[in-house]
């Protein structure tokens, strides 16, 4: 059976404490969600404001094949501002229980009857698609909820959706509830919150109980706890039941991820489910020897089916055989005696409660196989024009193999552009991608020692490289040439 997806990142995701995007971010979100095949976009609440109104335009001016969807209370006002947006639908919503209606609304349950269905006719009148939708519904009367929805759909409402607003199901009560208002004669929503980290597992037993389409958001974010994370229900039916499927395009969920966190700035716990980045990373030797054996030994998924891949981390718990499979994947040649140093090493750092990044992991191996590198391509000079008012410049000399290249650019800020004037001048060398780059100043003060780690890819090889220093542009460029350097030195070896 198929289950759609309404996705309330834009909406219910946008009002996460803290986060605000503006019109371009949410079109590239939306663009990104339309991509991977998500059945309806709620793409905010048009009353909100006059930049909400035409981030809401721009998305529905880009023909996606999603259906686009405002929020709106039961106010004509409300339906105008969606209809001004050209959406295909609103998310009526419209509250239901007593402690909503009294104290929040200061009204009657007639009142909030009487507007949901003169709101629903009317946006039917203006052909627009309703979703009518409980607000605090899980602690709603059943008899009332099942009249509003009743008679909202004798006025033409498309779709019917209880929301368990402050997060209080269960998943026994969730498939009771849904099951229940199931039997209704419009397809069936769910939407639930985070508060007791249950959001996932309710909304995976209220479609058991019969919902057909769920809300959530990109990586669960949201009001307060926040809402249920898209990404663990697409592969929680897709992988632990059978009888239901998505249009959700799975090896996407992963960048898709990594877009919302970057734009929203809401960064995922490492331990996060399917997305986080630790999700499918292994340190224990036990299950290290387990996983390159046969994956599925500590993997429920394969990484890739999400696009992504496995990592070892190299640390106290680490085995011979994780260490080894590292070490042969940044391509050191050991014999046994130098493996049981480097080896020993690793544990001895472990032991004073040190994580061995792959940085460190190089060095070990470089200083116990007394290994020296010859740089290919060695920084001579640079310089830097940075300040207010001034376009941020570059310009650095760099010796490729003995030949002398100069090359300038301009950046956002000094940093990239010299990372950028040091690309240009690589360019003809190697197609070098920069995939992470983390600052972090080790000490305080404005003085401080500035540590920055890069990650480079290069074809399949991806390396980390560091620098430590007390200039930021210093330790940028070293770091970004030393892992280029050692990028062109591993390529040299295949
Ligand atoms: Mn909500």
């Amino acid at each position: 059976m198929k289950i759609n997806v309404l996705d309330t990142t834009l909406r219910d995701g946008e009002q996460t404490p803290g986060v605000s995007l503006t019109k371009s971010e949410k079109l590239r979100i939306a663009i990104k969600l339309d991509e991977i095949g998500v059945n309806i976009i709620e793409a905010g609440s048009a009353i909100t404001s006059e930049g909400e109104r035409e981030a809401i335009k721009e998305i529905t001016k880009e023909g996606l094949n999603a259906e686009i969807c405002s929020f709106a209370r039961t106010l004509k006002q409300d339906i105008d501002a969606a209809l001004s947006c050209d959406v295909d639908s609103v998310h009526l919503v419209v509250p239901t229980s007593k402690l909503h209606i009294e104290e929040k609304l200061k009204q009657t349950k007639e009142d909030v009857l009487k507007q949901a269905i003169e709101t629903t006719e009317y946006g039917k009148d203006h052909g627009l698609k309703i979703e009518v939708s409980a607000e605090d519904g899980t602690r709603s009367e059943m008899d009332f909820l099942k009249k509003i929805f009743n008679q909202t759909i004798a006025v033409g409402a498309d779709r019917i959706c209880a929301c368990d607003t402050v997060g209080i199901l269960t998943p026994d009560k969730s498939y009771i509830f849904y099951k229940e208002l199931s039997s209704l004669d419009a397809p069936l929503s769910v939407h639930c919150h985070n508060d007791f980290g249950l959001a996932v597992a309710n909304t995976l037993s209220a479609i058991n109980g019969g919902a057909k389409q769920f809300h959530g958001t990109i990586n669960g974010i949201g009001e307060r706890a926040g809402n249920s994370a898209i990404e663990e229900i697409v592969l929680s039916l897709n992988t632990l039941y059978d009888d239901y499927k998505t249009d959700i395009k799975i090896n996407q969920l992963y960048e898709t991820s990594k877009l919302v966190a970057r734009t929203t700035g809401v960064y995922l716990q490492p331990n996060k489910a399917i997305v986080g980045e630790n999700a499918f990373a292994h340190e224990s030797g036990i299950h290290t020897d387990g996983i390159i054996k046969n994956s599925s030994t500590y993997e429920p998924i394969t990484p890739e089916i999400l696009g992504r891949h496995r990592k070892f981390v190299i640390g106290k718990h680490v085995g011979s055989k994780g260490l080894k499979q590292r070490l042969n994947e940044l391509k050191f040649n050991y014999n046994d005696e130098q493996f049981k140093t480097i080896f020993n090493k690793v544990k001895y750092l472990g032991d004073l409660g040190k994580c061995v990044s792959d940085v460190d992991l190089q060095a070990i191996a470089d200083e116990v196989l007394d290994i020296k590198t010859e740089a290919k391509i060695k920084l001579e000079e640079f310089s830097i024009v940075s300040g207010n008012k001034v376009i941020p410049t570059a310009s650095i000399k760099l010796k490729i193999d003995d030949e002398d290249l100069l090359e300038s650019s301009v950046g956002v800020g000094p940093v990239d552009a010299a990372i950028s004037a040091v690309k240009k001048g690589i360019s003809d060398v190697a197609d070098i991608k920069l995939e992470e780059y983390h600052v972090d100043a080790i000490t305080g003060g404005t003085n401080a020692l500035i540590d920055v780690i890069v990650k480079l890819k290069l074809g399949n090889e991806i390396i980390s490289a560091r620098s430590t220093q007390p200039d930021i542009i210093n330790a940028s460029v070293e770091a970004y040439l030393s892992g280029v350097n050692r990028l062109l030195e591993n390529q040299d070896k295949n």
